[in-house]
């Protein structure tokens, strides 16, 4: 219900005379105090126009259908009683304390009501069985934790982010199913590091390289474990800012959940190089005396990924393929955008090879289903999903619709938004659809205004000035504002804010419209979002710790290749101009070779071969080398105590040094942002306790 004053706002005749009276008098932001429970003194409550877009969200969706939580709760065997698992380093890396408000109120007026269902699912914590000889550990981490019983011990299926929370899962289900057996084998479904990461706490290396426990992934799993978030890796981190929310605290005004589970664990990670790669496309292996047929599912969710069906159980291993969500085609924090026909088309192969006779479907993230009949239903409404995005978007691209235009023109058929599996906890209707069209057509919808236009920055006074100048934009701003016309204010507003990043009001006003957008969104990605831009525009860029991406083992699983050609992009071109030089590089222990030439500023490398005449050639172990990837002894070091020999000229290296760039983890999105407060002392140091203060 609108107001009295809403409506009679929302009257044209209004309208005209307002504006009459703003020319005179610009409204004065209306001075308030965040609601109660708030974590940031500027925050603001949902508007009734954010409260009224909740209540008809609620009115639309099959809260009838409670299929799901029944699934989610069958089997629990024992929950987990500790609410926190600590970190070898001494902090909190896992919370579920933090999301047990969550529970304490049928709905809150600042969440979406489909998320705080989906969060509410994602509190299940603890040991669940899947069926007799297959159980899961979930809520321990982003991931869940698979068991499956073998001939001689346990196969583990993805074992989660962090080393202390798998070892925390395997500790629960040694209490009450393991028997004291052993982990024969870990298999990764697929190449994101949530489904590897924690593999060192329950498995030790010695065992690997003995034999005792064998380890097994999909095709190319090395190469894009490690490649995917290197060459634009401090871009994607600064960006999960967003996406993830990291640093946004835990509450109903802010992070709720990430939709897959909780989150990320804040622990230790590390990775141990397969010994079995599975790569045929349909591959059957007996494992530890489990018969398990394989399906590589190429650059369906991940670029390496595969399914994995368990005969004798009649038991449907989805990956990350199938989860109660829609997922991401485009990844907000950034990433390749993905192939939503090929994806549809290996859910649609597995239902044929494997879904007509399967008696359950498990997966990575989220809850099983059980019964030949649910199966099938939950894999053709998925089929169905990422088909029917690819397909139909592009049928609209095809009469014209463009990338700017697609996400306020799609939607799925009614059929799938009733079902709570195919709903946007991870990807969204709208940012997937701009991304099926940015995959086939790129991001230029085609204007030629749009194809090589003015920064942000640049174009932005002369909106400015055109408006009548920032006191009106303000005035017709707060106005759109108090309207709930949220999307018209943030273009005017944003406007201003780039044209003049010091002033205040203005970005306090943005943030209000972005809190509110924010408030409204179903999806954890646009929520965080928008809740990150609305708390960078009011505290500044948070100066907390962030999760690093790429621990030891990581940078030892990197090509020298994929090194140099990080190199290339750390490199200033600026500082090269002018700079010549070749060099050889070659790798005794690994019998590599490379020539490495800078030449019209730019720095290339080429494997297996070397230059006649180079200008310098350093030969040096690989194994010695990752001292120096890794950051820990610059190469420099490394010629002087005889680890690298070297010929020839030795201020080459000197030179190429000073070309190089450390990357800021923490550069400027929105402007006005940067410079806020320096460190903040919290007992969690993954999250910012936010403060006011101007960020110019
Ligand atoms: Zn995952």
């Amino acid at each position: 219900m609108a107001t009295r004053r809403q409506f009679v706002q929302s009257l044209p005749a209004f309208a005209v005379a307002s504006q009459m009276m703003l020319d005179a008098s610009p409204v004065q932001a209306q001075p308030s105090t965040p609601p109660q429970g708030h974590f940031h003194p500027k925050g603001k409550a949902p508007s009734e126009f954010t409260k009224e877009v909740l209540r008809k969200a609620k009115a639309s969706l099959p809260f009838g259908d409670t299929r799901d939580i029944d699934e989610q709760k069958k089997g629990l065997i024992a929950p987990m009683k500790e609410m926190q698992i600590k970190a070898d380093a001494g902090h909190v890396a896992w919370d579920m304390e933090k999301f047990q408000f969550l529970e304490q109120q049928e709905e809150f007026d600042s969440i979406h009501p489909s998320l705080h269902r989906i969060a509410k699912q994602n509190n299940n914590y603890g040991l669940y069985e899947v069926i007799p000889g297959i159980y899961q550990v979930r809520g321990f981490d982003l991931t869940q934790a698979t068991f499956v019983r073998g001939k001689t011990g346990w196969i583990v299926f993805d074992p989660l982010v962090a080393a202390e929370t798998i070892r925390a899962a395997w500790k629960l289900f040694q209490e009450h199913v393991g028997k004291g057996l052993p982990i024969t084998t870990v298999i990764y479904s697929h190449s994101h590091g949530d489904h590897w990461g924690g593999v060192r706490g329950v498995v030790d290396e010695a065992d690997v390289r003995a034999g005792k426990v064998q380890i097994l992934a999909p095709r190319d799993f090395m190469e894009y474990a490690v490649s995917e978030n290197v060459y634009a890796g401090n871009a994607m981190n600064r960006r999960m800012f967003y996406q993830y929310g990291v640093l946004l605290p835990v509450s109903p005004y802010g992070f709720v959940s990430q939709g897959l589970g909780q989150g990320v664990a804040k622990g230790s990670s590390g990775l141990i190089a397969p010994t079995r790669i599975v790569e045929k496309d349909i591959e059957e292996i007996e494992v530890d005396g489990v018969r398990m047929i394989f399906q590589n599912t190429p650059n369906t969710e991940a670029p390496s990924e595969m399914n994995t069906y368990i005969p004798e159980m009649k038991a449907l291993w989805m990956a990350e393929n199938v989860v109660a969500s829609l997922h991401n085609i485009y990844t907000l924090r950034g990433a390749l955008i993905r192939d939503a026909l090929t994806w549809s088309k290996y859910i649609n192969q597995a239902l044929y090879l494997f879904g007509r006779e399967a008696e359950v479907l498990f997966a990575s993230h989220h809850w099983p289903r059980w019964g030949n009949e649910r199966v099938q239903e939950i894999l053709r409404g998925q089929r169905d999903l990422y088909a029917h995005m690819n397909n139909q978007v592009l049928h609209l691209a095809n009469q014209g619709v463009t990338v700017n235009e697609i996400h306020n023109v799609y939607e799925l058929p009614k059929s799938l938004r009733q079902k709570w599996d195919c709903r946007g906890y991870h990807g969204s209707v709208q940012h997937n659809a701009r991304g099926v069209v940015n995959r086939y057509l790129g991001y230029w919808d085609c204007n030629p205004a749009t194809l090589i236009p003015l920064s942000p920055g640049d174009s932005a006074p002369l909106y400015v000035e055109m408006m009548g100048g920032a006191e009106k934009i303000l005035a017709r701003a707060r106005q759109l504002h108090d309207e709930g016309k949220y999307l018209l204010a943030q273009e005017i507003l944003n406007k201003l804010v780039q044209t003049d990043p010091s002033n205040r009001e203005a970005k306090d006003l943005l943030a209000d419209v972005f809190e509110q957008i924010g408030y409204q969104q179903e999806n954890p990605g646009l929520r965080n979002s928008f809740l990150a831009g609305a708390y960078e525009l009011r505290s500044g860029i948070p100066q907390g710790a962030s999760p690093k991406s790429s621990g030891p083992d990581v940078i030892r699983a990197m090509t020298t290749e994929l090194f140099l050609d990080f190199l290339g992009i750390r490199m200033d071109s600026r500082k090269a101009e002018g700079l010549r030089f070749t060099i050889n590089l070659i790798t005794p222990d690994n019998g590599e070779k490379f020539v490495i030439e800078l030449e019209n500023a730019t720095l290339t490398n080429l494997k297996g071969f070397l230059a006649e005449k180079p200008d310098l050639t350093v030969t040096i172990n690989r194994s010695d080398l990752e001292q120096t990837m890794m950051g820990k002894k610059p190469l420099q070091a490394q010629i002087k105590d005889g680890t690298a020999k070297t010929e020839g000229d030795l201020t080459v290296l000197a030179k190429l040094a000073a070309t190089m760039v450390e990357f800021d983890p923490r550069f400027e999105i929105l402007p006005g942002t940067k410079g806020g407060p320096a460190v903040v002392k919290t007992a969690d140091p993954f999250e910012a306790v936010p403060e006011v203060s101007d960020a110019e």
